[in-house]
């Protein structure tokens, strides 16, 4: 059975013929999702890193093959009035997550040129100058070194990275260990890893993270929603009530502070299934946003508007750039993984 799905799946590939399948598995508009905007001569070495930055160039061929195809572009704020009407046109929505500097420098003139909307979904931390952008920390680090070492917990560890095989496995390593850490620990781990070798984590900050300034000026912009992506991008499933609350609440408030506006729209850190569920959407749906995006890969379908605070969205891989590849990976392959029913709740 196995074997006769992968022969289908290689078939409709190599065929193209999945795009014949368009109109069935392409629901009523697709949610994409992009990290940072980053320029191919700054694209990272490491994959999971490189995996966010998107090219400017990219960014343009995406809008001009949505255009060419005749999608509308519209914010997120019009998603719950389109899926409650009969329209044709099939629409689709640029969001951003976490509010990277590049956001603003690189692809908001892409998108004004183009006057095509999009949202960022800000956590708090990166323009409060307080996030710890670790991964960006940890690229650095091991780039700059030879070898690594740190103590933590009582243990020694030790990290070869003289050559790009061993680099992409030291930072692979102490990803692990990074990811594993418990919360409670994490500045421990930060000061351990990160300082003592010499990674300042407030410079990486200020070389990454956007400022309040630059949304204060996108805001103004019609073009441009401002969203929350809570204070401290925790994983929202291991929260107590109380510190789930206060994420969504502290982070909407402090970006309606800033900018004056109403924020109604809200993403989820990481956005899996194993990071957010009923629970997250329903106290999303409490906390005042109205709709609220996940990283579950499927395309936006008419039923999702009795669950405006789940829906999902098409990740942007930097690692693939070819739109045929998105078209298959990203909007048909899920919906073939769902049993061809394409809608998912939760
Ligand atoms: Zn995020």
């Amino acid at each position: 059975m196995k074997k006769v799905r992968t022969t289908i799946k290689s078939a409709l590939k190599r065929t193209q013929l999945f795009k014949l399948l368009a109109p069935w598995y392409s629901g009523s508009g697709s949610i994409l999702m992009f990290h940072r905007i980053c320029r191919k001569e700054e694209k990272s070495f490491f994959l999971n890193n490189s995996a966010l930055e998107i090219t400017p160039e990219y960014l343009e061929a995406i809008i001009l093959s949505f255009k060419k195809r005749g999608y509308v572009f519209v914010p997120i704020g019009d998603v719950p009035r389109i899926l409650n009407i009969h329209q044709k046109q099939k629409f689709v929505v640029f969001t951003f997550d976490d509010g990277y500097l590049d956001t603003y420098a690189l692809a908001y003139p892409i998108f004004r040129k183009y006057k095509v909307p999009f949202t960022i979904y800000v956590t708090t931390s990166f323009p409060d100058g307080d996030a710890v952008l670790w991964w960006y920390m940890l690229d650095a680090l091991v780039i700059q070194n030879r070898t690594v070492e740190f103590d933590l917990d009582g243990t020694h560890y030790g990290f070869n990275c003289c050559d790009n095989q061993s680099k992409e496995m030291t930072f692979m390593a102490i990803q692990k260990i990074i990811q594993s850490s418990n919360p409670s620990h994490f500045s421990n781990v930060v000061e351990a890893v990160f300082a003592k070798n010499g990674i300042d984590r407030r410079a990486t900050s200020d070389r990454f993270a956007i400022g309040w300034e630059s949304l204060i000026a996108m805001s103004k912009d019609k073009l441009v929603t401002i969203g929350a992506h809570t204070v401290n991008h925790f994983s929202l499933k291991n929260l107590s009530e109380e510190e789930l609350n206060s994420e969504l609440l502290l982070s909407k408030n402090r970006i309606e502070s800033k900018i004056d506006l109403p924020v109604k729209a809200f993403s989820y850190p990481f956005g899996g299934i194993n990071e957010a569920g009923l629970r997250e959407f329903d106290a999303v749906k409490r906390a005042g946003f109205e709709t609220g995006v996940t990283t579950r890969q499927t395309n936006v379908f008419k039923q999702h508007k009795s669950y405006l605070t789940s829906l999902p969205r098409i990740n942007i891989d930097g690692n693939i750039e070819s739109f045929a590849k998105i078209e298959y990976e990203s909007g048909f392959l899920p919906f073939y993984r769902a049993g061809c029913k394409g809608f998912v709740a939760d």
